[in-house]
C-alpha cells in the first residue's frame, strides 16, 4: 500500500548495501515475497504465533490506570505476555521459519540490550537451526542475564570487542559474518530498519498486533479508537500497532525516549531530534553530529537506545500521519510506577515511556478511547529500577 517503488516509503528507505550483499537480499525478498502469500506458511507461522507463543494477546481495559488519568479509557494490547515477555518473539519466530523454507541451516543475528538475541534463540531451539548471536563486549558484561538466556537456549554468543564494544560494533561482525557465508546463513533483524526487505518484512509480522487490536476494539467497543500509544526505538511495536489503523482516523502518537533532556546529548530521540541521512543499509531520520557522524545515544530503557529509526516512521512523520514525541528517563519511571501500582502490571521500562506519555497528555485525552502498546514486561529491568529505591 506505502511502497510505491518497492522498499521506499516515500523518500525513505531503500537498499544502501556493499555490492557483495546485493545477491543475499535479492533472494530474500524474493522468498519472502513468495512464501508470505503461501498457505502452508501462514499456517505453520500461525500455529507457532498461538500454541507457542500464546497469540492473541489480550487487549486489557485498564480501568484502574485510566481513572488516574481521569475521564479516559484506556486499553492496554498486552504483548507483556507473549512468550519471552515482549513483541519481538513475533518477528523472530517470522524470519527463522522463513529462513528453514529458504533452505538455510544458521542463523546469525546481532543484539544490543539482548533481548533480541533471546528472542532469536529462542525461535532457533523451537525450529532447530543453529544460531550465532553478536553481542559488544561492554553490552555482554552490562545484560549479564540475557546471555545466560541465550547460553541456554543452545545459542553461541560471540562477543565483539571492536570500536565502542556496543550495538553498532556488533551490527558490523554480523554483516562479515553474512557476506562470508550468505549461502547458508541468514541473518536475522531485530526491527523495522535495515535494508529492502527487512523494514517491510518486520512490519508485516509486526502487525499481528494491530490486526489483533483492532478486531478486539470493534468487539468491546463497536468503534475505533481515538488514539494509539506505542514506544519507539527501532519502531517495531508501534508500526505493528499503527499500521492496521493507517486507513482510519485513529491518532498514532510515538513515544521515543527523551533521556536526559533533549537540550542535552544524552537521549535517543530520533524522530524528534534527529536529521535525514543513511545507517544501516537505509535513508531515515538519525541522530548525527553537524560532521554526519552518528551520534552516541543514551536511554534508561535498554530497546530504546538506538540512533536509527525505521524508514517507515520516518514517512509517518513527514506526511503527518504521526505524532513523536520524548519523554525522558524521569517521567518514564514515573509511568513505570504508576502502572504497577494501579494495575498490577510492571511494564517494561521501553513501555512505561508510551505509560508516561499518556499520563502527560491525559487532560487532551479525556472522554476518549485510547489503546497503549505494552511492549513488554519489566522483570528485565529490575536490576535498573534498583537504584531508583
Ligand atoms: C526492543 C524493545 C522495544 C523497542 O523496539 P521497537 O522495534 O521500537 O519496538 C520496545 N519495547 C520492548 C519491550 C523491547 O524489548
Amino acid at each position: 500500500m506505502l511502497v510505491k517503488k518497492r522498499g521506499y516509503f516515500g523518500k525513505f528507505g531503500g537498499c544502501f548495501v556493499p555490492e557483495v550483499l546485493v545477491p543475499a537480499l535479492k533472494e530474500l525478498e524474493e522468498a519472502y515475497f513468495s512464501l508470505r502469500k503461501e498457505e502452508s506458511f501462514k499456517k505453520e507461522l500461525n500455529y507457532y504465533l498461538k500454541n507457542y507463543a500464546g497469540r492473541p494477546t489480550p487487549l486489557y481495559r485498564a480501568r484502574n490506570f485510566s481513572r488516574s488519568l481521569g475521564e479516559v479509557k484506556v486499553y492496554l494490547k498486552r504483548e507483556d505476555l507473549l512468550h519471552t515477555g515482549a513483541h519481538k518473539l513475533n518477528n523472530t519466530l517470522g524470519q527463522v521459519l522463513l529462513a528453514k523454507k529458504m533452505g538455510k541451516n544458521r542463523i546469525i543475528a546481532e543484539t544490543g540490550a539482548g533481548q533480541h538475541g533471546v528472542a532469536t534463540a529462542t525461535a532457533c531451539a523451537l525450529l532447530e537451526i543453529e544460531c550465532l548471536i553478536y553481542m559488544g563486549e561492554e553490552d555482554v558484561r552490562r545484560q549479564s542475564l540475557n546471555v545466560l538466556r541465550m547460553k541456554t537456549l543452545g545459542a553461541k554468543v560471540k562477543k565483539v570487542k571492536s570500536g565502542s564494544q556496543t550495538l553498532k560494533d556488533a551490527v558490523n561482525e554480523a554483516l562479515r559474518d553474512w557476506v562470508t557465508n550468505v549461502k547458508t546463513t541468514f541473518y536475522v533483524l531485530g526491527s523495522v530498519v535495515g535494508p529492502h526487505p527487512y523494514p517491510v518484512m518486520v512490519r508485516e509480522f509486526q502487525a499481528v498486533i494491530g490486526r489483533e487490536a483492532k478486531k478486539q476494539i470493534i468487539r468491546e467497543e463497536k468503534r475505533m479508537p481515538d488514539y494509539l500509544i506505542a514506544c519507539v526505538g527501532g519502531g517495531s511495536n508501534s508500526i505493528g500497532l499503527f499500521h492496521p489503523f493507517f486507513k482510519e482516523k485513529t491518532h498514532f502518537i510515538g513515544v521515543e525516549a527523551g533521556g536526559l533532556g533533549l537540550n542535552t546529548t544524552k537521549h535517543a530521540a530520533t524522530l524528534v531530534k534527529g536529521k535525514r541521512g543513511i545507517l544501516h543499509g537505509a535513508l531515515s531520520y538519525l541522530l548525527q553530529d553537524k560532521n554526519g557522524q552518528i551520534r552516541p545515544t543514551y536511554s534508561i530503557a535498554p530497546g530504546l537506545d538506538y540512533p536509527g529509526v525505521g524508514p517507515e516512521l520516518s514517512y509517518y512523520k513527514e506526511i503527518k500521519r504521526a505524532k513523536f514525541v520524548s519523554v525522558t528517563d524521569k517521567e518514564a519511571l514515573r509511568g513505570f510506577f504508576l502502572l504497577s501500582k494501579t494495575e498490577g502490571i510492571i511494564p517494561a521500562l521501553e513501555s512505561a515511556h508510551a505509560i508516561a506519555y499518556a499520563k502527560k497528555i491525559s487532560s487532551l485525552l479525556q472522554n476518549k478511547l485510547v489503546i497503549i502498546n505494552l511492549s513488554g514486561r519489566g522483570d528485565k529491568d529490575m536490576h535498573i529500577i534498583e537504584k531508583y529505591f
